[in-house]
């Protein structure tokens, strides 16, 4: 998202970054497809552009309504206004303590490190937040933390936290160590689904070196992210004793049919990785094409239910603003 900071990861190093769609057309050229064949396109959105790696894209079909596209093209209805679809639907802004720093959940405090992602997903709750670069305040940040002892849990967050660099991870990483009340260090990132190179050997020397006991926390919708590459990354991560989870969106047109959500936790579970969640939209302005009824997701968790092992079946949750967690349904 907005503001980019100068020292972004840019890819694996040694190795091309690859190439990052930000103008409609050129990724529907890649996959094949013309925009006549894609009704109520947006080819020019007026907040929150395009933005797609070669490495995601690679894994879209020659099908307009293909799952991953879905995720990621701006369609007109976007700009609708819809009744109770708002600009910031989780009040985060409320639960910020000092910019950059939420803490809304018992013992957990969340630390957007950074506003920029490689990936825009349509369906963010993120999408028109603005964030202040966090480094300025990093020190008043660390005050925070090593002043209030209830909390045991750092949720790195954004954007996507693995667009820092490694170094830069690994100097916030050693300072939050000195927090002696700190047990865990959470990760959220849709990078290791959106380019799985990020996972390198650094960074899991760094995650494993760690005297807080790391989990990654990745994010995917749809069984076709989980690529061969983005499978052994992250089989390799997990055998390397890393606790990974996933969590995902229900989306109206990506995962909203129980084939679909169970082979998601299939995939996961054969790449090493636990459903955490499965999150209700948001109701973010701009994202309403994307909602499932409520008695629609009810039948397809309790299906999920009637197919699956317990363990392969995400919580469905929705965030709700003010809410001491986040609120089970079903
Ligand atoms: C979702 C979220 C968390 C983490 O919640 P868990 O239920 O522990 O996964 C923490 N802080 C904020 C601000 C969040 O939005
Ligand atoms: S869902 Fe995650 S990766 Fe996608 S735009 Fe939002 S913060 Fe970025």
């Amino acid at each position: 998202m907005v503001p980019q900071q100068p020292d972004l990861w840019q890819g694996p190093q040694g190795k091309p970054g690859g190439r990052i769609f930000t103008r409609v057309g050129d990724l529907l050229d890649f996959i094949g497809l013309t925009p006549d064949q894609i009704p109520d396109l947006d080819p020019c959105p007026l907040t929150f552009g395009l933005k797609v790696p070669s490495a995601f894209a690679e894994r879209m079909r020659q099908d307009p309504k293909d799952p991953l596209l879905r995720q990621v093209l701006p369609l007109g209805s976007e700009r609708q206004i819809v009744a109770g679809y708002s600009q910031d639907p989780v009040a985060d802004r409320r639960a910020e303590r000092i910019p950059g720093l939420l803490v809304k959940y018992a013992g957990r405090a969340l630390l957007i490190v950074t506003g920029a992602c490689a990936i825009h997903c349509r369906y963010c709750f993120r999408r028109h937040l603005k964030y202040p670069p966090l480094w300025p305040n990093l020190e008043a940040i660390f005050a925070v933390l090593a002043a209030d002892m209830s909390l045991s849990e750092v949720i790195l967050s954004g954007g996507d936290p693995l667009m820092l660099p490694d170094d830069r991870l690994a100097e916030l990483i050693a300072r939050l160590e000195q927090i002696t009340h700190l047990k865990r260090l959470r990760i959220h990132s849709r990078l290791p689904v959106v380019w799985p190179e990020r996972l390198n050997d650094r960074l899991a020397e760094i995650l494993l070196g760690s005297r807080l006991t790391a989990i990654l926390v990745i994010q995917a919708n749809h069984p076709h992210e989980l690529s061969e590459s983005v499978g052994q990354a992250l089989s390799e991560w997990r055998s390397l004793g890393l606790t990974l989870l996933n969590q995902s969106v229900l989306l109206r047109g990506v995962n909203d049919r129980v084939e679909t959500l169970a082979e998601l936790s299939e995939r996961l579970f054969a790449c090493g990785i636990l459903p955490y969640y499965l999150h209700a939209l948001d109701p973010v302005a701009g994202s309403a094409h994307f909602a499932v009824e409520e008695t629609q997701a009810r039948c397809l968790l309790s299906e999920l239910r009637a197919r699956l092992p317990g363990y392969l079946v995400p919580r469905w949750v929705r965030e709700q603003a003010g809410a001491s967690a986040k609120q089970p349904l079903g």
